[in-house]
């Protein structure tokens, strides 16, 4: 079973997609992760072209996730969990989102794991152009106030010290890349179901997407 979630950034897909593998015992896929560990490359080496980025999407190794911590996110056998949630990668992640031929190597990558086990696919372009044979898809929205201050907690989690106006503004910055992008904006499917969380509870998302899930 594959089952697609796509929104901007902050409308808490991870977390959701999280619980949810969690509960329907389905491998999750955090697809923004693959552009993070992109960036971290493309920051660690800034002479690298989109070629060189490409290659080394093509060569890199991700691992999602170990059973003591869902949350960890090993790059070729080095911890990156933590590195790749910095506002330097906010930054250098949409220059690498907007780059069509590290999309497609990432693309390649997604569907040969969903083939393979199925899973929870998060991202932007998951439903429309990953999988567009996904069984179930989600668009999840927030207004950017919430999403913003559900990214300045994280921020808070990890002492970095950003104000809210700062990551308000970095929240609209990405929200336009990502839906004008020309290859895999961000974009609902005709057949996604839209859930806005802006006044949710996470429980309340969760229960109202396993409904869905299990009545489809
Ligand atoms: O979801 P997350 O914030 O970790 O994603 C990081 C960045 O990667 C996003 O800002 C977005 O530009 C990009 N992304 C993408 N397509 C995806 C997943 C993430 O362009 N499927």
């Amino acid at each position: 079973m594959i089952i697609a979630i796509d929104g901007p950034a902050g409308s808490g897909k991870s977390t959701i997609a999280r619980l949810l593998s969690e509960k329907l015992g389905l491998p999750y896929i955090d697809t923004g992760a693959f552009y993070r560990c992109a960036a971290l490359h493309s920051l660690r080496n800034p002479e690298s072209s989109e070629r060189n980025i490409s290659l080394f999407v093509n060569e890199m190794r991700i691992r999602i996730g170990t059973p003591d911590d869902p949350a960890i996110i090993i790059l070729n056998d080095e911890d990156v969990s933590e590195k790749i949630r910095t506002p330097q990668i906010a930054m250098e992640v949409s220059n690498i989102a907007d780059m069509k031929n590290v999309r497609i190597e990432i693309n390649k990558k997604l569907r040969a794991s969903a083939e393979v086990t199925g899973g929870i696919l998060e991202g932007r372009d998951i439903q429309t152009l990953v999988c567009p044979q996904a069984d179930v898809k989600f668009f999840l929205t927030a207004t950017p106030e919430t999403r913003a201050k559900r990214r300045l907690g994280d921020y808070e989690g990890m002492k970095i010290n950003k104000t809210p106006e700062e990551v308000l503004a970095d929240i609209k910055r990405r929200d336009k890349r990502d839906y004008q992008r020309d290859y895999g904006p961000l974009k609902k499917a005709d057949d996604a179901v839209e859930i806005d969380t802006s006044d949710m509870t996470l429980s309340q998302v969760v229960a109202r997407m396993l409904e869905i899930i299990r009545g489809s």
